[in-house]
């Protein structure tokens, strides 16, 4: 069973575009140093630590739920998680295993990518399926398709960070095509029928970024595979995120597009912020503080994993905060999902 989030969650007020801190050198100096890296590649973990659930499954200490428990209720749950499996019915946490075996993968993937030199930006066609009910009912327009594809292209671009805080990832995002899909069963339970689905419907190789919207059960704001998927199930690769977490959709606190800059973060092979929780070697990123659980709402200053340093990376993409709340990827995100594009996605074409 999938971990929720189970909070009451205010929205804080902020600039969407609160100023760029991605610069061109900026990115030269990340490609560079990325060389390094993959000519030099991190030890491969070996002992993840003891399995401890990855989400927060309790409540928020910092958010405190309202007074009226109905409310509380039907705020309850939204999560976005990677790919649920053939099996589950709904999202799952990545276990420490997983994320263990999945840092083997690349790691090995990247041997025989020493020394190449790698080139950001990197432009992803991306390729959008719209799955609706034959009323009408998640039939989103194709300027709000746009709109996410912008929302993309802007939080890979670093433009929604605030201060020095973020990056550009180097990663460009141009929508290629646009499918219709009105079919009530696909709508009403997608998950049932994704494996179906997707294989009719995705495009493109490792590189194309499919993304299928549809209605999904309450509280799941979407999912996605990881790029060390894409060998065994190339048709199922891809991104699936709720209909109406698109920008200016009717999902509650969801609605700005960060539910697809997060899925496709993890399509780009990063994991949660709080993966692993206070535990080495946490999410595989340096520059990420460790973070005991999913933050709700936007608890800045939230310091779950006290006897380690920083603060918890509240506002990151990569974290179950509001919309409004999240903000950037952290130079060890980009590098880390420069990797995996080199490794699964961009392939030596792109190096
Ligand atoms: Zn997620």
């Amino acid at each position: 069973m999938g971990n929720r989030t189970t909070t009451v969650r205010e929205v804080i007020g902020r600039s969407p575009r609160g100023g760029s801190a991605a610069t061109w050198s900026g990115l030269a100096v990340c490609a560079l140093a990325l060389t390094g890296l993959v000519a030099n590649a991190l030890p491969v973990p070996t002992d993840p630590g003891p399995v401890r659930a990855g989400a927060a499954a309790e409540p928020d200490p910092y958010c405190s739920p309202g007074s009226d428990a109905a409310d509380t209720a039907a705020r309850a749950a939204h999560t976005r998680v990677a790919d649920p499996g053939a099996d589950a019915a709904e999202g799952v946490e990545v276990t420490p295993e997983q994320a263990a075996e999945y840092e083997d993968q690349l790691r090995e993937a990247l041997v025989p990518l020493r020394g190449h030199e790698l080139a950001p930006p990197y432009t992803v066609p991306v390729v959008v399926h719209v799955i609706s009910a034959e009323d009408g009912r998640g039939d989103v327009s194709d300027r709000r398709i746009q709109e996410q594809v912008d929302v993309l292209d802007q939080a890979y671009r670093g433009e929604y960070a605030l201060g020095s805080e973020g990056t550009d990832t180097g990663f460009r995002f141009e929508l290629a095509d646009v499918t219709r899909n009105a079919d009530d069963a696909w709508f009403r339970d997608f998950n049932r029928y994704r494996d179906t689905i997707r294989s009719r419907l995705r495009q493109g190789g490792p590189e194309t970024l499919n993304i299928y919207t549809t209605e999904l059960e309450s509280g799941l704001l979407g999912y996605s595979t990881f790029p060390q998927d894409y060998p065994d199930k190339p048709s199922q690769d891809g991104v699936v995120i709720a209909h109406d977490t698109l920008p200016g959709g009717e999902r509650d606190r969801f609605n700005e597009g960060h539910t697809g800059t997060h899925e496709v973060g993890h399509w780009l092979g990063l994991f949660h912020t709080f993966q692993n929780g206070c535990r080495s070697p946490g999410d595989y990123v340096d520059d990420t503080p460790y973070e005991r659980e999913a933050a709700a709402g936007c608890p800045k200053g939230r310091d779950s994993c006290p006897d380690l340093p920083g603060e918890d990376p509240v506002t990151n993409f990569m974290n179950y905060s509001d919309d409004a709340c999240m903000t950037h990827f952290t130079q060890g995100q980009t590098r880390r999902m420069i990797e995996h594009w080199v490794a699964f996605r961009g392939g030596d074409a792109r190096v």
